[in-house]
């Protein structure tokens, strides 16, 4: 998609730390590294977020990102692999990318999963019942 900064990385417009490539993923060092090795997954096509891929493109997307976390876990003693969607999940780049972030044993990096307030078992009840309809 034009204006695109990850398909512009695609089409090799603009430069990147390739580590790995096939006919429908590319995987290249992030720009901003929070940790040594921080890598992004992207499918070749352009889709926003997740839930606009089909079942064809992620299971091809899954295969790349299965193999790098092999390697990955073949260097670093963990990984974190994020996905974020929209702005308000943290998305800065619409076009879906997965973070595969190696750990290192002491390595200083945290991120928390704290909440201003607590979810309570009624909303997490009423979510249950309502994604259930959608999963069917
Ligand atoms: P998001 O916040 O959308 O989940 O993550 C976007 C990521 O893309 C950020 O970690 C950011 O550092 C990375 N990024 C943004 N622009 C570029 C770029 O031009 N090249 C590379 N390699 N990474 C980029
Ligand atoms: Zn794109």
């Amino acid at each position: 998609m034009k204006d695109c900064i990850f398909c512009k990385i695609v089409n090799k417009e603009i430069p990147s730390k390739i580590i790995y490539e096939d006919e429908h993923a590319l995987a290249f060092l992030d720009i901003e590294p929070v940790n040594v090795g921080h890598t992004l997954v992207v499918p070749k096509k352009h889709f926003e977020t997740i839930d606009k891929m089909d079942k064809e493109e992620y299971d091809k997307l899954s295969e790349a990102i299965l193999k790098i976390s092999k390697g990955i876990m073949c260097l670093a003693d963990g990984l974190n692999v994020m996905q974020n969607n929209k702005e308000i999940a943290g998305q800065a780049v619409p076009h879906v990318h997965f973070h595969l972030i190696p750990r290192y044993n002491d390595d200083g990096y945290r991120f928390d999963w704290k909440k201003d307030e607590d979810v309570t078992e009624k909303e997490n009840n009423e979510f249950l019942e309502k994604i259930k309809s959608f999963l069917k």
